[in-house]
């Protein structure tokens, strides 16, 4: 099974309260969106990397490598970027793994292990069970408590079988539906998701505060 990684980075990102977009702001002197690309063409069963980037920028120079393809310009929502990724593609690829450039702290042997899953079953996320006990809640007032032992939090890489992703990205875009992640789309074509146990620091920087967490948790593998 030939696959592509396609790393999304065309959100703006301004939780973390930067000027420039997230994926390019630095980390142990590397953008987030090079960590990231490092990590998935660190990983053997990675073909090609394609990056989505911003309408307008360029891909930084540390996020260039052996496996990097041209960058493509994102879209609007995150499920428009994946789509232009995904448009961009040659033939050659039967699989995708989608990944945001936000989870700078990737580790290639999760990449690895959700690759397999997929390949057996076609689609397949890593994720992390919840710790918390999870509400759902409208107007102010819990509506529902899911079990917490059937509650996991998604992470990325989500890898799929390249005309499955094409079929749900297609569905949701005639349907006028929006996912906030791949996953979500792929479920509701009545596709099984595998869930694959991910790393607990696969989590995705958001705040100021995630970058002095990242850099911690870099330097503790160093
Ligand atoms: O906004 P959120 O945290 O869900 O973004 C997750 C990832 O999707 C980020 O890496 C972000 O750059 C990317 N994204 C994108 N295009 C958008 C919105 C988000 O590539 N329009």
């Amino acid at each position: 099974m030939r696959v592509a990684a396609i790393v999304v980075a065309a959100g703006r990102g301004e939780r973390l309260g930067h000027a420039r977009p997230k994926a390019f702001v630095p980390l142990c002197g590397r953008s987030l969106l090079g960590h990231a690309v490092a990590a998935l063409a660190a990983c053997e069963r990675v073909d090609a990397v394609v990056p989505v980037l911003p309408p307008g920028y360029e891909l930084p120079a540390d996020a260039r490598g052996a496996k990097t393809r041209p960058a493509v310009a994102g879209g609007a929502r995150r499920q428009d970027s994946v789509a232009a990724g995904l448009a961009a593609l040659p033939g050659e690829f039967d699989a995708v793994a989608v990944h945001d450039a936000a989870r700078a702290l990737i580790r290639p042997s999760a990449v690895t292990r959700v690759i397999e899953a997929a390949e057996r079953t076609g689609a397949a996320l890593l994720a992390v069970p919840l710790r918390d006990t999870l509400k759902r809640v409208r107007d102010g007032v819990v509506v529902e408590t899911p079990p917490r032992e059937e509650c996991w939090s998604a992470q990325t890489p989500q890898v799929f079988r390249r005309e499955l992703l094409w079929e749900a990205l297609e569905k949701a875009r005639a349907e006028g539906r929006t996912g906030t992640d791949c996953a979500q789309l792929v479920e509701e074509l009545g596709v099984r998701v595998h869930v694959v146990a991910g790393d607990a620091d696969n989590w995705k920087i958001t705040h100021p505060e995630d970058l002095e967490a990242a850099a911690r948790i870099l330097e503790g593998r160093r």
